[in-house]
């Protein structure tokens, strides 16, 4: 995708432009928490085009900078922007920093924009004459703090914006994420899925950070599958790291997942790391589709099948009614099943029920079991609302948050299943105190 990144010396006010761009001018479509730690990234959108925005430490030009090791890292990062915001501080006038990150840019023929920040008021705008030194054109003066000509460099970032429609196509697509403990057969069934022409897999242009996920249309349906490199990309030599690591690397596709596909091995039963692995997305809020793998090495009678449906059901409980599918990696049957299923459990994350609806339910509860008194407290709802989708948050205001007993929270959570289904989707439901 598009991106545009931040570039200045500390305290030049990147992060208030970050800010200011994120927040204010433009939607944050995504926030996308990005592969180092001190990455901040966000696809924004502006008359109607839609590009990443990084804000990186290695975009941070300290004094180090000047040091081998630290140019080639610099060098290296310059590859994941297509277009720079090189911030400088009017107030602070031009310095050798700047100087020499303009020339790299050069040098590396690298599109980028001078603009300097904290041109507040009128009186400031002389300082900015300093700045064409540095032998460019054109200099937009800005006040991130009052979002002054914020509007003037978007524009700008418009006009040398590179379409990349395929990609940005798939920004509101479903981001699915293969779970599973090793050799269940991650890799087979994405290997299988893209090897298959009904599949039409994208080829991402670019960064290899983008190349971490794989873009495809299924049934005239998008996807994202989340982090295909790190499953599929498994030499011998790197598996035995790949799985001491793993556990970080899944954490972090889990989040950025929408839903998961839980994995088993139909040879080897549900095991116990079975359980655990995909407990994991569910607790981090992601709904499971469970695919029951190697299904064509199983010897099937009538018993097998039931026998395992039980097993599955017992021992997948908290999955509150998963969808479950018998699939053969090896011979791909039923393996695009588990896209219907992704679609259904979808459908339900992203629901949202209207406040008038929780609140008949509430007093529908309150009616059905009057809550317990705790220490000499009658407890009392108010009023319940849905915050947030995917997962589905509820906030139920009440007089005494901390006094709501265990069982009647798990009560309440059933009623809303009973009610309005989610079947399959984890559900937030949180306390709020009103007097
Ligand atoms: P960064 O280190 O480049 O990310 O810089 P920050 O965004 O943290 O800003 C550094 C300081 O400059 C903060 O105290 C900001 O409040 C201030 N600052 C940022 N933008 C402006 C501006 O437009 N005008 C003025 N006067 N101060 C600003
Ligand atoms: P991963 O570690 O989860 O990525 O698992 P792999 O995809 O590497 O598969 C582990 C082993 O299981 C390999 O030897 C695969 O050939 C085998 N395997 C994967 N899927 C199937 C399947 O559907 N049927 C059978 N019989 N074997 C499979």
């Amino acid at each position: 995708m598009f991106t545009v990144g931040i570039i200045g010396r500390p305290n030049v006010g990147k992060s208030t432009l970050f800010n200011r761009l994120a927040g204010k001018r433009i939607a944050i479509v995504d926030d996308m928490p990005g592969v180092t730690r001190d990455r901040l990234e966000y696809i924004a959108e502006w008359e109607g085009k839609k590009f990443k925005i990084v804000d990186t430490c290695g975009y941070d030009l300290r004094e180090e900078l000047l040091k081998k090791e630290m140019i080639k890292q610099f060098y290296a990062s310059l590859d994941e922007a297509d277009f720079f915001v090189l911030l400088v501080d009017a107030k602070e006038g031009l310095h050798p920093l700047d100087e020499m990150v303009c020339n790299i840019l050069r040098e590396r023929e690298k599109k980028f924009i001078v603009v300097a920040n904290k041109v507040d008021n009128e009186k400031l705008q002389s300082f900015v004459a300093d700045f064409y030194q540095l032998g460019v054109e054109e200099i937009i003066p800005i006040s991130a703090t009052h979002g002054k000509n914020v509007d003037i460099l978007l524009d700008k970032i418009i006009e040398n914006y590179v379409e990349d429609e395929e990609v940005t196509d798939f920004i509101d697509s479903i981001k699915v994420v293969v779970v599973g403990r090793p050799n269940v057969g991650k890799s087979s069934l994405i290997n299988s899925w893209l090897g298959d022409e009904r599949l039409i897999v994208t080829p991402i242009p670019g960064t290899t950070r983008d190349s971490v996920d794989t873009y495809f249309e299924y049934n005239s349906k998008k996807y994202t599958l989340i982090d295909t490199a790190g499953i599929r990309k498994k030499s011998v030599m790197f598996k035995d790291k790949i799985e001491k690591y793993g556990f970080y690397r899944s954490y972090d596709a889990i989040r950025r997942a929408d839903i998961a596909v839980g994995l088993i091995d139909a040879t080897e039963g549900v095991t116990e790391r079975d359980v655990k692995v995909i407990a994991d997305a569910y607790e981090a809020g992601r709904p499971v589709v469970l695919a029951i793998n190697k299904w064509d090495a199983i010897n099937k009678d009538e018993k097998v099948g039931k026998k395992f449906k039980e097993e599955i059901a017992e021992k997948f409980k908290f999955l509150n009614n998963p969808p479950v599918i018998f699939i053969s990696a090896l011979t791909r049957k039923n393996i695009f099943k588990i896209f219907d299923a992704v679609d259904n459990l979808y459908a339900e994350y992203s629901k949202r029920i209207q406040t008038s609806k929780l609140n008949k339910l509430l007093e529908h509860v309150q009616m059905l079991h009057q809550p317990p008194v705790v220490k000499n407290r009658r407890v009392k709802f108010y009023y319940m609302t849905q915050v947030d989708i995917k997962p589905p948050h509820f906030v139920i205001f009440v007089n005494y948050p901390d006094s709501v007993h265990f069982s009647y929270k798990r009560f309440i959570v059933n009623q809303l299943r009973e009610n309005f289904g989610f079947k399959g989707v984890p559900l937030i439901v949180s306390y709020r105190k009103r007097g």
